[in-house]
């Protein structure tokens, strides 16, 4: 049984309709009319991080450790050893079956399990891939993180173009299970190239075509092809600070510390904020949508003053604030005086643009959830809102189109004897258990997700034993470090 697994990050039903209306990706136009599909319910936040994290266990942050590409309490990107649950890629290796793994989030560094291959992901400090032979048969230069980040277009689809034959490849190539992997181009074109993306903009329909060709091969090669994708994405009419809010209501001591470019690309509105404006603010509003303009200018004084334009922005002091949002992606608030943890609760759940506010054992459960904002929301997504990034600004509202994440994600799944079906809503945690029952692997003693029904009927294995992945998975982790020290102590 072979299952190939396609994240394309960001995507939503929407802007999918959208695309095969300008005739891109049509090999999985061709596939969804055979598969079953659903709306994937992202994680709270919806979150590129925490989503992918809890799609690949099966559990809610509470039990893997994830809430944001920070660790939050500790302000430094997260890595895999900040991930406190196997993933499948891992999961199938320990049951001895064989899986590929490319640019999952939180892969760096690689814990080494045999029958496992992975090559990390662009929050990596660099390039690492297991096992450590691969290079000798594969360029993976295009998979380095720096590439993830391309100046133009032009260079993600030059890179793409490489990475595609690359993925194809090593799918034809490598004995595996479990194929899975992550595009990120669709979650960058969103953020940076909205406009030109619903416009059906040529080299975005390329782009989009080359990881089509991805899909199409997976369909050849494997028994059940996954289209996942961690969260939505929606154009916004609102921003929602919730740190100017938090100032207002007498709870913020503020930090001039941090310092921002700027002619920095701000959301709309949040130039209001700045201090020591060195440039007229209304000047400032002007040149925001004007990009060549604006590098000019940065240039220029730079030219000039030798140095480069920069602004001090007031932003919540993390250790003196009675209470913070401590990121833009976290959706959440920091509590140091946990007295005022009622009365902020309240004011924020009379704000009439969040949806939801809760404690944050109301949302997750498990043994990390201190690693979480004791405050969790929601905002009225479908009303426009989306949080504001964590500089404050005069005002909480700021009006101004922006491009952001949304909760409401896909999943499809396409298998030949599998009839095309509508599921609903289904959670991240839905997708580990559900392939896990397509490998006829024993689903995690402690998942929060459970085997898709319309799919696991079809899978019935005669046992359905559960397994404690987690143990077996600890003690690889411990061998892993302990050979690394080892090795360290005897090149000392
Ligand atoms: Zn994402």
């Amino acid at each position: 049984m072979k299952v190939a697994v396609i994240g394309l990050d960001g995507m939503s039903w929407a802007l999918l309709a959208k695309f095969f209306e300008h005739d891109a990706m049509p090999f999985l136009n061709n596939l969804l009319q055979n598969a079953i599909t659903g709306v994937l319910e992202s994680t709270i936040p919806p979150m590129t991080a925490p989503a992918w994290t809890s799609i690949a266990t099966g559990v809610n942050p509470g039990k893997h450790g994830i809430f944001d590409f920070v660790v939050l309490k500790h302000n430094r990107i997260a890595s895999s050893l900040d991930v406190h649950y196997p993933r499948i890629h891992e999961m199938v290796a320990l049951k001895g079956k064989k899986s590929i793994c490319i640019n999952q989030p939180l892969t760096y560094p690689i814990t080494k399990l045999e029958g496992a291959t992975v090559i990390s992901d662009w929050l990596s400090p660099k390039l690492a891939y297991y096992p450590k032979d691969l290079e000798k048969h594969y360029s993976l230069r295009c998979f380095a993180p720096k590439r993830s980040f391309p100046s133009s277009l032009s260079a993600m689809q030059r890179n793409l173009q490489v990475k595609k034959n690359a993925v194809i490849t090593l799918m034809n190539r490598i004995d595996w299970n479990l194929f899975w992997i992550i595009c990120g181009e669709t979650d960058f074109i969103f953020h940076k190239y909205w406009i030109e993306a619903m416009s059906g903009k040529r080299r975005i329909v390329d782009i989009l075509n080359l990881i089509d060709a991805i899909i199409n091969e997976a369909r050849e090669i494997a028994d059940a092809v996954f289209i996942v994708s961690d969260h939505g994405f929606k154009r916004y009419e609102s921003t929602v600070n919730i740190n100017s809010f938090l100032r207002r209501a007498g709870l913020v001591r503020e930090s001039s510390r941090r310092k921002v470019t700027e002619l920095h690309d701000f959301l709309p509105g949040d130039t209001q904020g700045i201090r020591e404006v060195k440039l007229p603010s209304r000047f400032h509003r002007w040149i925001q949508d004007k990009p060549l303009l604006k590098s000019t200018v940065k240039r220029i004084y730079k030219f000039f003053s030798r140095r480069d334009l920069t602004a001090e922005c007031p932003y919540p002091d993390p250790e003196l604030s009675d209470a913070y949002m401590p990121s833009h992606s976290s959706f959440g608030v920091f509590l140091n005086n946990k007295d005022l943890a009622k009365r902020i609760l309240d004011e924020m759940r009379d704000l009439e643009y969040l949806d939801t506010v809760w404690k944050r054992d109301e949302v997750y459960q498990g043994p990390h959830v201190d690693l979480a904002p004791h405050i969790i929301f929601k905002p009225k997504f479908d009303a426009g809102y989306i949080p504001a990034g964590t500089r404050m600004t005069p005002s909480i509202i700021s009006r101004g189109a922006v491009f952001d994440h949304h909760p409401a994600g896909i999943v499809a799944i396409y298998a030949n004897h599998l009839t095309p079906k509508n599921l609903g809503i289904k959670k991240t945690f839905d997708i580990t258990p559900t392939i896990l029952r397509m490998l006829g692997l024993p689903r995690p003693i402690d998942s929060d997700g459970h085997p898709i029904p319309e799919i696991a009927s079809h899978y019935n294995t005669k046992s359905h034993k559960s397994f404690d992945y987690s143990q077996k998975w600890a003690l690889f982790q411990k061998i892993n470090l302990f050979k690394k020290n080892l090795v360290k102590k005897v090149e000392e």
